[in-house]
């Protein structure tokens, strides 16, 4: 299927883990993709890089002006690029703490804002899918910055999608659980621990999160705005969540 024929998706960190694998299941339902990210994924001449610190408005807006001039308009924004860790919510240093806040949530705005210009400008219906977390939904150890990150983005996302539908423009929120990337084999050294507090007993895959954020692209999720959508194997609703 060409559920994506003709649109153009922007996706952040569109060059490991999931944003990967959302950039590849975009693609093959027909979309033009164009990552934003610090590091260019090999071997994917189909995926129109862009490098860009998402953490610097200056760097975004300099990204999205690139965008209007080559292709016009933007249908689909994911803001997915991220970094992770757990540290005590007493050792987290000042910088840390900056760090993770101007990624994840500075990032998300910086380019909702400069791609939703974009979609007013050019009188497009876009769509704007922001990763969050199951971190962002409950309390877990470690979690202090990242949680509260990602707990902004959620709502976020909501603002947006109040302000925004006036415009036609939809913005809901993915809520993953462990999903098998770089990222979470960097933060659980014994990866296979993990799945047993996940009612479904495994890891999550990167596609399993591409097919969500292709569902909320595409034109069926065109009356969804707003929601955020746990992707995670029951793991948010259990309460175990203690990593
Ligand atoms: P990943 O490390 O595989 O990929 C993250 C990408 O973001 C990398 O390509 C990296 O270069 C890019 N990036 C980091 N900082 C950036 C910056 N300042 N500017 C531009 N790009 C930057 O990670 P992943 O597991 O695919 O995570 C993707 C998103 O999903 C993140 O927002 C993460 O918090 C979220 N998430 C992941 C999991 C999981 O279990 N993997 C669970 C919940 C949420």
């Amino acid at each position: 299927m060409q559920r994506l024929k003709n649109k153009i998706a922007v996706v952040t960190g569109g060059s490991s883990g999931i944003g990967l694998a959302i950039a590849e299941r975009f693609s093959s339902e027909g979309a033009r993709i164009i990552s934003l990210d610090l590091n260019e994924a090999a071997d994917k001449p189909h995926i129109h890089f862009i490098k860009t610190d998402v953490s610097s408005s200056e760097n975004v807006n300099r990204s999205f002006a690139q965008i209007a001039a080559e292709y016009d308009k933007v249908d689909v924004l994911i803001n997915n690029a991220g970094i992770s860790w757990s540290i005590p919510m007493i050792d987290i240093t000042d910088e840390q703490w900056a760090q993770m806040l101007a990624i994840h949530l500075n990032g998300s705005f910086y380019c909702a804002r400069a791609a939703s210009r974009l979609m007013i400008d050019t009188q497009t219906p876009g769509a704007i899918i922001n990763m969050s977390s199951v971190s962002g939904i409950v309390g877990s150890d470690g979690r202090a910055a990242y949680g509260a990150a990602k707990g902004g983005i959620i709502t976020l996302t909501r603002v947006m999608a109040v302000e925004l539908a006036q415009h036609r423009i939809t913005v809901n929120s993915i809520a993953p659980g462990p999903i098998l990337t770089p990222l979470i084999k960097n933060l659980w050294e014994d990866v296979k621990e993990y799945p047993r507090d996940v009612p479904l007993k495994r890891f999550g895959m990167p596609e399993e999160i591409a097919h969500a954020a292709l569902f909320l692209s595409s034109d069926e999720a065109r009356f969804i705005t707003g929601i955020v959508l746990p992707v995670d194997g029951g793991f948010s609703i259990t309460g175990k969540v203690n990593r």
